[in-house]
């Protein structure tokens, strides 16, 4: 409409951030433009921003939108964006990390579509407080069996006493989340999330694997654990993805997941529906659990 998009020659502020080519096609699919792409993260910041500040941020830049080439960035080799703190660690490690919705439109100016943030925050690199299985179906797998593993994974957690979220990835598959305190090393965590992926996989070995190799996923759901490691990353709750669609990584509750696809959330559709999980419940993976489960 007239008042959504930009006249010619225009330069508009996104949350005090100027938008350059705003008119750009981001999503030819659906006419999405760069205003629009950076209009969306201004409107979902209030959701999303505690899942993505003061973690490192791996970003999916398309500067020219989805059919264009994308890239994977960690770091910014010259010129760190208005309101981008980029930082280093004691290895080296240049990491990029925002506080506001400023530094979130920022990147968006800069041509990020997608965020991934780590598992952990910056205070504490060494500690991550989220574990994170990722189920990634084979094409050839209906999703009602995709949905049918979170739910199996869910209820191997909640039986240990852990109460993970959901996520669907706004691409095939689904997350599930385990917010956790900073009590446990990335090697143990990532130990841990092997063993409870082989312990679920081992329930239904003919659809299941925690194997990464593609041809033994052929039929199967891929219990992706390697998510946990440190430097790892999964999509950000609320991030859109670089797809056709404009779909985005949508935080669901249980109970609205049953009845849900991997990308049923888009641009559009994701303003309408009232954000879930927010505070996220951290719990302490106990030693006893760990132990019993062969992780420490
Ligand atoms: P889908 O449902 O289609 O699998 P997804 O987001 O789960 O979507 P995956 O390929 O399973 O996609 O990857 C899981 C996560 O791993 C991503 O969200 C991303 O953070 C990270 N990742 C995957 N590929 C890369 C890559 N090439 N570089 C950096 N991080 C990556
Ligand atoms: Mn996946
Ligand atoms: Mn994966």
């Amino acid at each position: 409409g007239p008042d959504r998009g930009a006249e010619a020659g225009e330069r508009p502020e996104v949350a005090g951030q100027v938008i350059s080519h705003p008119n750009r096609t981001v999503f030819p699919g659906e006419g999405i433009t760069k205003l629009e792409v950076a209009r969306y993260y201004e409107r979902v910041a209030e959701w999303m921003l505690p899942h993505v500040i003061d973690r490192p941020l791996a970003l999916l830049r398309a500067p020219d939108g989805i059919t264009g080439q994308t890239f994977f960035q960690k770091s910014f080799k010259n010129g760190v964006p208005a309101h981008v703190n980029q930082r280093a660690l004691e290895d080296g490690t240049e990491l990029i990390v925002i506080r506001d919705v400023e530094g979130l439109v920022s990147l968006v100016q800069h041509g990020t579509l997608e965020f991934h943030p780590w598992l952990g925050s910056v205070d504490r690199p060494d500690r991550p407080d989220q574990v994170i299985w990722d189920l990634d179906p084979h094409r050839s797998v209906p999703w009602e069996e995709t949905l049918g593993t979170a739910f199996l994974l869910r209820d191997f957690l909640e039986k240990h006493g852990l109460h993970p979220v959901a996520k669907l990835s706004g691409g095939k598959g689904v997350h599930v989340i385990l917010p956790i305190a900073r009590t446990q090393p990335w090697a143990v965590v990532k130990s841990y999330a092997r063993k409870v992926a082989a312990e679920v996989a081992a329930m239904n070995p003919r659809k299941l694997t925690t194997v990464s190799s593609l041809s033994k996923r052929e039929g199967k759901i891929y219990l992706d654990w390697l998510r946990n490691g440190r430097g790892a990353t999964c999509v950000a709750p609320w991030s859109l993805r670089a797809r056709e669609g404009a779909t985005v990584a949508a935080p669901v509750s249980w109970d609205d997941l049953a009845d849900l696809g991997p990308a049923d959330f888009d641009l559009r559709s994701a303003l309408e529906f009232p954000g879930e999980w927010q505070a996220l419940p951290s719990q302490t993976l106990p030693v006893s659990l760990l132990r019993e489960m062969g992780a420490l």
